[in-house]
C-alpha cells in the first residue's frame, strides 16, 4: 500500500458559502472536482466555534472539559489573571498518539495548539505561535530542513493598513511552502495532517472588499483561495490511489455586522468593575497598538521581532490600548478589579462567575439565570437584531476531568455578531467593526475524497 493512507487537509475558517462563490465563477476547479467526485457536507464546529478549542476537539475526539482548554484565553481565579494558552495546556492524547502506538507514522503540520511541538511517531511542525529561532519542530533537527526549503510559518506582512499589496504575495508564499512540506513528506507518512491557518486571517481582513467594486483589494481574497486551489490540485495529483483525503475546517465564516463588547456590557450592568491600568495612559501620548503594529510591519518582520521579545515585554505590549482606547482581553488582567468583579468574560463566548466574590450557590444560580435571560434577549442597536443566539450552562455542554475549570456560561453569537472581551473606556458596548470585517459561524466544511 502506498503512503499516506489518510491525508487530512485542515482549512482554518473554510466555509462553503465562500468556496461555492468562487467555484461558480470558475476560480476553484480543484475544489469543484472535489465536490463533484467526493462526499461533502457541513461540519458543525465546537462551542464556541473558534480555532481553540475546535482543532483539538477534532484531534482528541473530545469535548474541551476533557482536555482543559476552552478558548484562546482563560481565567486563573487562583492568581486573578487572564491565561493565554499553548500546546502544553492541552491535556489529552490525540489521534496521532494512538496511531503512533499502533505503529503508524504520522506527520502534523501547523495545526493550531501544536507549539511547542511534542514527540510523536513521525514529525510535528508547530503552529502560528512558532518562531524560526525557536525549536518548533519534532524532531528538532527537522527545523534545518525546513529553513533550507523555504518553509514559512507566517507571511512577513499582514493585511494591516498600508501593507495590503505586500501581504498578498506573502500569504500565497506561506500557503505554498506549507503544502510543499506536506507533499515532500507524504511518501514516508501513514497519516498526514496539514492545517492552513492563513485562510482565516485573510477572510477576517478581506471579506468586505469582495463586493466593493471600487476597492483595489476586491479580488484579493479570491487570489488567496486560488492559491489554495492550485495547491489542492498539486495534492490531488500526487495523492496515491488508495489514500483517503479528508478536508475540513474548524468553523465557517460570514460577514460581520457588529461587535458586542461583552465585558463593557457586564460593567454597564454592574457585574464587572474595571480599573485604570497605568499602561492604558500611553494612548494619551499617542502610543497605541495600531501604531506599533504599523511600525513593526514596516520592517517586514513581525514574526522575527515577536520572537526576540522577552515574555515580559510581550505581556506589556498586550496591555497597550488600541486607537479607540480598548484593552484586548489578553492584556486585561491589570484593567480588572478582581476583588469586586462578579462576572468576567474572555470574549468569543465563555463567561466566568468569580467565585472569590460570588460565594453562595444561591447567588451563583441567580446571576446565571439573570445573565441568560438578559443576554438572550439583548438586541443590537446597530442591526436591530438579536446578538446572542443562545447561552448555555456549563453542565449542558461540558463533561470531564477539567469540568471545574470550564466557563460557567457559554454565549453563542448570532451570525454576523462578534463577541469581544475588550475592557474599554468607551461608553457603548457596541461597534460596527473592529479591524475584522468577517467572523466565524458554526457551520464549517467537511469533504471526503478518494480511497481508490
Ligand atoms: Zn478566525
Amino acid at each position: 500500500m502506498d503512503k499516506p493512507r489518510i491525508f487530512v487537509l485542515g482549512i482554518d475558517g473554510g466555509s462553503w458559502n465562500l468556496i461555492d462563490r468562487f467555484i461558480s465563477n470558475g476560480s476553484l476547479p480543484n475544489f469543484k472536482k472535489l465536490k463533484e467526485k467526493g462526499a461533502w457536507g457541513n461540519l458543525i464546529s465546537s462551542l464556541p466555534p473558534v480555532t481553540y478549542p475546535a482543532w483539538k476537539c477534532y484531534s482528541t475526539g473530545k469535548n474541551p472539559a476533557k482536555f482543559g482548554v476552552f478558548a484562546w484565553v482563560g481565567i486563573d481565579f487562583g492568581k486573578n489573571r487572564m491565561e493565554v494558552y499553548d500546546s502544553r495546556d492541552f491535556k489529552s492524547k490525540e489521534i496521532w498518539d494512538y496511531l503512533g502506538e499502533a505503529g503508524y507514522s504520522c506527520g502534523v503540520i501547523n495545526m493550531p495548539s501544536t507549539f511547542p511541538p511534542k514527540k510523536i511517531n513521525g514529525f510535528m511542525v508547530g503552529d502560528i505561535l512558532s518562531h524560526m529561532n525557536m525549536v518548533f519542530t519534532y524532531p528538532p533537527g527537522l527545523k534545518k530542513e525546513l529553513i533550507r526549503s523555504g518553509y514559512k510559518i507566517r507571511p512577513d506582512y499582514e493585511f494591516t493598513l498600508g501593507f495590503f499589496e505586500k501581504a498578498l504575495p506573502e500569504f500565497k508564499k506561506t500557503i505554498k511552502s506549507q503544502f510543499d512540506l506536506a507533499l515532500k513528506k507524504m511518501p514516508s507518512t501513514d497519516f498526514m495532517h496539514l492545517t492552513i491557518f492563513h485562510t482565516d486571517q485573510a477572510q477576517h481582513f478581506l471579506w468586505n472588499f469582495m463586493d466593493d467594486e471600487k476597492s483595489p483589494y476586491k479580488g484579493y481574497l479570491e487570489e488567496v483561495w486560488k492559491e489554495m486551489d492550485l495547491n489542492l490540485g498539486r495534492l490531488l495529483k500526487k495523492l496515491p490511489k488508495d489514500t483517503y483525503l479528508i478536508i475540513m475546517s474548524d468553523h465557517g465564516f460570514c460577514m460581520q455586522k457588529n461587535v458586542f463588547y461583552i465585558n463593557k456590557w457586564l460593567e454597564n450592568e454592574g457585574y464587572l468593575v474595571s480599573k485604570k491600568d497605568p499602561v492604558s495612559l500611553l494612548s494619551r501620548l499617542g502610543i497605541n497598538k495600531e501604531r506599533i503594529l504599523i511600525a513593526v510591519n514596516a520592517l517586514g518582520a513581525k514574526g522575527i521581532i515577536k520572537s526576540i521579545l522577552p515574555k515580559k515585554i510581550l505581556e506589556f505590549y498586550r496591555r497597550v490600548p488600541t486607537k479607540q482606547n480598548n484593552i484586548g482581553v489578553m492584556g486585561a488582567t491589570a484593567s480588572i478589579n478582581w476583588e469586586k468583579s462578579k462576572v468576567i468574560s474572555v470574549g468569543e463566548g465563555p463567561i466566568y462567575i468569580n467565585k472569590n466574590v460570588v460565594r453562595t450557590k444561591k447567588e451563583y444560580n441567580q446571576i446565571r439565570s439573570e445573565l441568560i435571560k438578559k443576554l438572550e434577549g439583548i438586541k443590537s442597536p446597530l442591526t436591530n437584531g438579536k446578538a446572542i443566539k443562545k447561552v448555555y450552562k456549563k453542565e449542558d455542554i461540558y463533561s470531564g476531568e477539567f469540568y471545574e475549570k470550564a466557563p460557567d456560561l457559554l454565549a453563542l453569537w448570532e451570525e454576523g455578531c462578534e463577541i469581544r472581551g475588550y475592557i474599554t473606556q468607551q461608553k457603548s458596548c457596541w461597534a460596527y467593526d473592529n479591524q475584522w470585517k468577517a467572523h466565524h459561524k458554526r457551520e464549517g466544511i467537511f469533504a471526503f475524497y478518494g480511497g481508490g
